[in-house]
């Protein structure tokens, strides 16, 4: 273990408590029809739709294997989160809380400007509300930061003689909420080894930006140990792009500290693309929609109207492009989603 500055010893991923909710690494294989469709690249799937027996899993229950120890260390009973009506992430603060036997509050605003029936009642919401969360509506409309009605529920928390455990959109302005992602890098690297494969570019979609920011940082400490270099393409679902790179780059730095990298993240290591987020957050267009009919036709594999559709549009077209190479190998991150599909039906009617 090296040692920086004064004496202080610097802290690598392994040193970092994880409390165990994934069923180990999450699976990977390749998507050949789909390849073949575009006339390649080699593409492959890395599955956090699946990672988990946790309500369908999804890639917050891998940030939250860093968050549990600490609100358990803290006492905390109650996780407090935040998230629109049909919120993967609050479901997943839900299920996780009931595993380890939390109580769970949930401030679930209106992010998105979608009103098939039943969008504050079926999908995430439904399941959440199944597993026991205390799910209260809110009227706010869309922000990736941190939100007074958060702060206000974990004061009512607070006031009823409760210890709440905040835990932010995403769980990305949470001080460890890169390391599931960054630890995702090193499940990668060991897969690549057994498979014999090298994925030379990743895609993963970003909104709030610690899933992107987690990955950057672990396979930047990865590069120094030796590593291929690589790409990891963020694309945008957010619609506020600029808000989400700046994000994503705050939490590449601040976990690549953690992890202790030797070498500063630099600007181009952060790559968020444009151009599929279509205009507002949660709103798919006409690209998400040919996504989604395209991988489930091909595949059989599910994506969502709000994320997945709209990284596998991305990827589709920078294949197509050319932008990603014929001869690429590429890893789709499927980072899960799919329970909002119930709240779409009018998309595909
Ligand atoms: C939350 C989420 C994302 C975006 O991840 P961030 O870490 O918020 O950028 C992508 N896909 C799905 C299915 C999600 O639930």
């Amino acid at each position: 273990m090296s040692v920086r500055g004064k004496g202080a010893k610097i802290m690598a991923l392994q040193d970092f408590e994880r409390y165990p909710l994934t069923f180990g690494p999450s699976p990977v294989h390749q998507l050949p029809r789909l390849s073949a469709h575009l006339g390649g690249a080699s593409i492959w799937a890395k599955r956090e739709d699946c990672n988990s027996g946790l309500a369908f899993g999804g890639n917050k229950v891998r940030k939250l294997e860093y968050l549990v120890p600490d609100a358990l260390a803290q006492g905390a009973d109650t996780l407090v989160s935040i998230g629109g009506y049909q919120s993967n992430h609050t479901r997943q603060v839900a299920a996780v809380a009931a595993h380890v036997g939390l109580k769970c509050r949930l401030v679930q605003e209106h992010w998105v400007d979608w009103d098939d029936p039943g969008t504050d009642r079926v999908g995430n919401i439904l399941l959440s509300r199944i597993m026991g969360a205390d799910v209260r509506l809110d009227p706010a409309g869309f922000d990736i930061g941190i939100r007074t009605s958060w702060e206000t529920a974990l004061r009512e928390v607070r006031e009823a003689g409760g210890t709440p455990y905040g835990i932010p959109a995403g769980a990305s302005e949470h001080p460890l909420g890169g390391l599931g992602f960054a630890r995702w890098a090193y499940e990668v690297a060991e897969q690549e080894k057994e498979l014999g494969v090298f994925f030379d570019t990743i895609v993963v979609c970003t909104v709030t930006g610690s899933t992107h920011a987690g990955m950057i940082a672990g396979f930047h400490a990865l590069r120094e140990a030796g590593g291929r270099p690589r790409r990891v393409l963020g694309i945008d679902a957010s619609a506020t792009l600029d808000r989400t790179r700046e994000q994503v780059v705050r939490i590449a730095r601040h976990t690549a500290d953690l992890i202790g990298v030797d070498t500063p993240i630099a600007d181009d290591e952060v790559v968020v693309l444009p151009g599929w987020a279509g205009q507002e957050y949660g709103v798919p267009v006409d690209s998400t929609v040919e996504a989604i009919r395209l991988t489930g036709r091909l595949e059989g594999v599910i994506l969502d109207p709000v994320y997945e559709g709209k990284s596998m549009a991305g990827l589709i077209d920078l294949v197509s492009s050319g932008e990603i190479s014929r001869d690429s190998t590429v890893l789709y991150a499927h980072l899960g989603g799919q329970l909002a599909l119930n709240a779409y039906p009018a998309i595909f009617d």
